[in-house]
């Protein structure tokens, strides 16, 4: 038979609080089409995260340690990243479907193409994505979009790629969104973590939640991790299931 859909979704609701007593979240406040309210967590529920961990030690409050809570604003760094999409004439600009780009003098690292993985993606000519990476020692975020496509058609040239025709440029920008491990910053992530799994009905998952580099996959395999934890397992087994989940393969 068939089994019932079960739970809500509850869209476009930023969480502001994550209330604990006596080692247990109990309330998760939330604001939502401009007003404020709160999920009271019943005995039975379990709160799974996979908010940014450096919010998660700011919703959390009093409950955790000042010194965790700074030290998590140390380790827990993130790289913005600058998507450049360059809409050109040409039906395909280059060979492959991306290509990595180590040049320090080049703006980009990586280059790929849309028609590479399909071709209806684009009903003419073809949009060539040049991602550029900023932080604190290559600040490109203070750029406008204007200087960010120049560049970025620079770079094109400077590879190569110089007889191509712009129909169009935008400029996307992810703030926080790339993971830069620091060296040392294991230890002080596994203390943050281990302190956070104490929460009996809590656990903070994920690429944010666990500041775990990973991709869709990984997450997926997460989550399923987690949901058999959770119908089978003690709190023993959730140890392995960190140490199983703490390994993927960086890919890109
Ligand atoms: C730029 C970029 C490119 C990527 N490219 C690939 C790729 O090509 N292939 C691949 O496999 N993986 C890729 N990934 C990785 C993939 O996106 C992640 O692994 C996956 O989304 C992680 O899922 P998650 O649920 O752990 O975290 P997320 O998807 O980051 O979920 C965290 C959620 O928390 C929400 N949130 C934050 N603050 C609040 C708040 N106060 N209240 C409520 N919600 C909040 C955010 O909106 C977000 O939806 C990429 C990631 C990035 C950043």
């Amino acid at each position: 038979m068939k089994s019932q859909r079960h739970g809500k979704y509850l869209l476009q609701h930023k969480v502001t609080q994550l209330v604990s007593r006596k080692g247990r979240i109990q309330e998760v406040h939330y604001q939502a089409n401009g007003t404020y309210s709160k999920i009271e967590v019943k005995p039975n529920d379990y709160v799974v995260s996979t908010l940014p961990l450096r919010l998660t030690t700011k919703l959390l409050g009093d409950a955790l340690p000042n010194e965790l809570i700074e030290s998590a604003d140390e380790i827990v760094a993130l790289n913005d990243l600058l998507l450049v999409f360059l809409h050109v004439e040409q039906s395909s600009l280059l060979d492959e479907s991306w290509v990595f780009v180590p040049d320090p003098k080049i703006i980009f690292h990586r280059l790929s193409e849309q028609e590479s993985f399909d071709p209806e993606m684009i009903k003419k000519g073809s949009i060539v994505c040049c991602e550029i990476m900023s932080g604190p020692s290559r600040p490109l975020a203070e750029k406008t979009d204007e200087e960010l496509c120049a560049s970025a058609v620079k770079g094109l040239e400077r590879m190569g790629y110089s007889d191509f025709k712009l129909l169009d440029q935008h400029v996307i920008r992810l703030p926080k969104s790339y993971p830069v491990f620091r060296i040392g910053f294991e230890v002080v992530l596994e203390e943050l973590i281990q302190t956070l799994d104490q929460f009996e009905n809590f656990r903070s998952i994920g690429r944010q939640g666990a500041f775990n580099y990973i991709g869709t996959l990984d997450a997926m395999d997460i989550g399923y991790g987690f949901s058999a934890w959770l119908i089978n397992g003690d709190s023993q087994q959730w140890q392995k299931e960190r140490e199983r989940t703490n390994h993927y393969p960086v890919l890109d």
